[in-house]
């Protein structure tokens, strides 16, 4: 199949709001539950190792008028949890047996708890990421979360956990990851086979299917992307930054291609790539506890993760000098907290490097995108021709 084929395919399955994908899953798998999972990290492979399908949920995009979900929330809020209650209200995520909030921030936490008082039928879950990143107290407190969620679904109809099946799942999901990596690689290296903009869909898919399933997908796009017949673009490089919960319209990173700027990283679908690198399985050590290791130590710098020692900022310009990007684009959905408290402190580090910058906001159903590409333009040309915005 074409790389075209294929991102076609997988943005019909992406914007499927119904959640087509899910449906095929529990048809094939009688009995099986499904468990949504809002952003930015729940482990998937433990879910996968209880016989349930993780379904990551980033509320309706541009797919959904907002009728129901607007009376529940105050107006200055990020959009996200307005879509993903409409959806649930009309009955769309109804083939959802249980979902799990992890703590980002306190919009999801809310969320949560409404979803208790209205979905009192379904297990609703919070998960309590720990900010503490000593093995012996966060690792344990994340290990008694871990196994605390397994015990919930079993409870709800998931097969019990075990060693062998979560061994098995995370091996999966470090073959899944790997694809992932090989197919950023190439979006690193040759941006105009593998624009940002398809890498985000193909990458999104995964929230809807088995790693399994997922990786199959990641390799036939990446041998269709790798055979396909392109030329190098004279864009800048930018690492985009801010939009890792809320999702942006495919037409805004569209638009930012079209302005010029070859998107060489991001933080959208960040779930699938918090952990840096494999998860660390070790001989002898309950594999629930490898989850949370691994999220301790290989966790990356997001606006989610408390850095108290770190200064803030550090990591993004190490992360552009590595690599070799021109510039920083700011994304971040309207009244997002987590991502604009962080923002100034990155910008400050940025400023510090003499690293260009631009910045710009954005809601999941934005619409109109011709200040974006005025702004986009304006500032991959600077960079192009001065080196700064
Ligand atoms: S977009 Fe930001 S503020 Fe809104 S739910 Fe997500 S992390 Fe929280």
């Amino acid at each position: 199949m074409s790389a075209e084929s294929l991102v076609a395919e997988a943005r019909s399955q992406v914007d499927d709001v119904d959640l087509g994908p899910v449906h095929a899953w529990k048809r094939a798998n009688p009995g099986g539950l499904a468990v949504g999972t809002m952003p930015i990290y729940v482990p998937r492979p433990l879910i996968e190792a209880v016989g349930a399908l993780p379904v990551a949920i980033f509320g309706g995009g541009d797919q959904v008028d907002i009728i129901r979900g607007d009376s529940y929330f105050q107006s200055y809020i990020c959009h996200i949890p307005r879509s993903t209650l409409e959806l649930a209200l009309g009955g769309r995520l109804d083939c959802l047996d249980a979902m799990i909030f992890p703590s980002i921030c306190d919009v999801i936490r809310n969320l949560g708890g409404m979803w208790r008082l209205l979905f009192p039928e379904k297990l609703s879950v919070y998960l309590d990421l720990p900010q503490t990143f000593d093995l012996a107290v966060g690792g344990r407190f994340f290990a008694h979360e871990l196994h605390r969620i397994a015990s919930l679904l079993e409870a709800a109809g998931a097969r019990p956990l075990n060693d062998e099946a979560l061994v098995a799942a995370i091996r999966v999901e470090n073959v899944r990851r790997a694809a992932l990596e090989r197919v950023d690689a190439l979006r690193r290296a040759e941006p105009w086979r593998a624009p940002a903009s398809e890498v985000y869909l193909l990458a999104r898919l995964g929230g809807l299917l088995p790693a399994a399933e997922h990786t199959r997908w990641l390799e036939d796009y990446l041998t269709a992307a790798q055979g396909r017949a392109a030329r190098p673009v004279d864009n800048v490089r930018v690492v985009l930054v801010g939009a890792f919960c809320e999702q942006p319209p495919l037409g805004l990173l569209r638009t930012l291609e079209k302005a010029g700027c070859d998107i060489i990283e991001d933080d959208l679908q960040l779930g699938l790539r918090t952990i840096e690198g494999p998860i660390d399985l070790r001989e002898g050590e309950d594999p629930v506890f490898s989850l949370a290791r691994s999220w301790i130590e290989r966790g990356g710098a997001t606006a989610s993760r408390y850095i108290g020692d770190d200064e803030k900022g550090r990591a993004l310009v190490e992360r552009v000098r590595t690599l070799g990007a021109d510039g920083v684009v700011f994304a971040a959905a309207s009244f997002c907290d987590p991502a604009l408290l962080d923002q100034p402190m990155q910008e400050a580090a940025l400023a510090r490097a003499k690293i260009p910058y631009t910045t710009l906001k954005f809601a999941e159903n934005t619409g109109q995108f011709q200040v974006v590409r005025e702004q986009a333009g304006a500032f991959s040309d600077a960079v192009k021709l001065w080196g700064i915005a």
